[in-house]
């Protein structure tokens, strides 16, 4: 049966970036697709950025593909508007999207638009595994005049879930990153990341790594990691250090993983207003969300593989959209992919 994907175009080039997406899957096989209003676009029909049977459509899909929302129309100082931004939090939410994953890998032609020197980063090719919806982001605040606090929690089941994600896509090691010298919530998730490791993935190599030092080590030794495990407050900062690599924004995929529903698959930037109507958006990290999508969320490891040695390729051979310092629009750097896909 053909995997069932809801595709969310959603605002600015969020469509100029998704059409190219739903070629590219027609090349690589039957996938039935159903395309949802988000973000704005849904705002301006239902007066609301994320629909009841939106996120029905999207609950009862193999998977979810994203591509951005937001923009000036829809920017308010109105604290009750509806905002796009909304549909991103409430389709996380409906989904339990706990795992959010962000492969770094720095593509050969790019090195040189990394801030980091070429024989830094050459070879880099790690994931960062960041625990989505638990830790201080969802504690409970206080605020007096003079005194604030946030209260960080993580529970035994919470780790064990994301442990398992992270153990599942390593192919040999993990590095589970706290800071179990200080925080108590860093010795739980230690003592249980060590117990899954032990009871399930023996066969994998798991190292336990301080935050502040694996802070340093993703820019002073970046190909030391495969898969970096951490909680949320850890990985917000650590997968924006470790995005940085790889050069431009318009290269990045991210994907959001539920227990068994269904993922969700999306580029790391926005929806770019400034340059949204003029064809001239890189839909590169679209594709490579699309490769995500195949190989986390649909099983399709070949095909996977297939759209990312063809983005490989397209670079390798010149291929520079206006973000890379080029002058390709979403059109050529389409076709130039696509045409490698056979
Ligand atoms: P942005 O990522 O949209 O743009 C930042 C810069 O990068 C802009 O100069 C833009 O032109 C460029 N850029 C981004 N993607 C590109 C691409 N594919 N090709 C070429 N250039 C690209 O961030 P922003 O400007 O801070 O936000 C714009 C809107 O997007 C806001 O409304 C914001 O709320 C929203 N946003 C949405 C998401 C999302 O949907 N997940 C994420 C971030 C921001």
């Amino acid at each position: 049966m053909a995997h069932r994907i809801v595709t969310l175009p959603g605002d600015g080039i969020g469509p100029e970036i998704m059409a190219p997406a739903v070629d590219l899957l027609s090349r690589l096989g039957e996938f039935e697709l159903q395309e949802h209003p988000f973000g704005g676009a849904s705002i301006d029909l239902y007066g609301t950025a994320l629909t009841g049977e939106t996120l029905a459509a999207c609950r009862s899909a193999d998977a979810v593909l994203l591509a951005a929302v937001g923009g000036p129309k829809w920017d308010s100082t109105d604290p009750g508007a509806p905002r796009p931004e909304q549909g991103l939090f409430g389709v996380r939410e409906g989904l339990g999207l706990f795992a959010n994953l962000r492969p770094v890998r720095p593509l050969p032609a790019l090195y040189d638009a990394s801030p980091l020197r070429r024989e830094r980063i050459e070879g880099t090719d790690l994931l960062v595994v960041r625990e989505l919806i638990g830790g201080i982001y969802f504690g409970e605040r206080t605020r007096t005049a003079d005194a604030a606090s946030d209260l960080c929690t993580y529970t035994r089941a919470e780790i064990e879930r994301i442990a398992r994600v992270a153990f599942e896509a390593a192919s040999s090691r993990v590095a589970s990153v706290d800071k179990a010298n200080v925080m108590e919530t860093s010795r739980l998730w230690r003592e249980v990341v060590s117990e899954v490791h032990a009871r399930e993935f023996a066969h994998i190599e798991l190292e336990h790594v301080l935050v502040d030092n694996a802070a340093m080590q993703l820019v002073s030794q970046p190909t030391r990691f495969e898969v970096i495990l951490t909680e949320n407050l850890f990985g917000d900062i650590l997968s924006d250090e470790a995005a940085m690599l790889t050069g431009s924004i318009g290269m990045l995929p991210s994907a959001s993983l539920g227990g068994d529903g269904p993922g969700l698959f999306e580029p790391v930037h926005g929806s770019a207003p400034d340059i949204a109507g003029q064809g001239a958006a890189n839909p590169l990290a679209m594709f490579l969300s699309v490769a995500l999508m195949l190989r986390h969320g649909l099983s399709l490891e070949d095909e996977a593989a297939a759209v990312e040695s063809a983005v490989d390729g397209a670079l390798a051979a010149g291929l520079r959209t206006r973000d890379l310092g080029g002058e390709a629009g979403t059109a050529e750097a389409t076709r130039a992919v696509l045409d490698r896909l056979g």
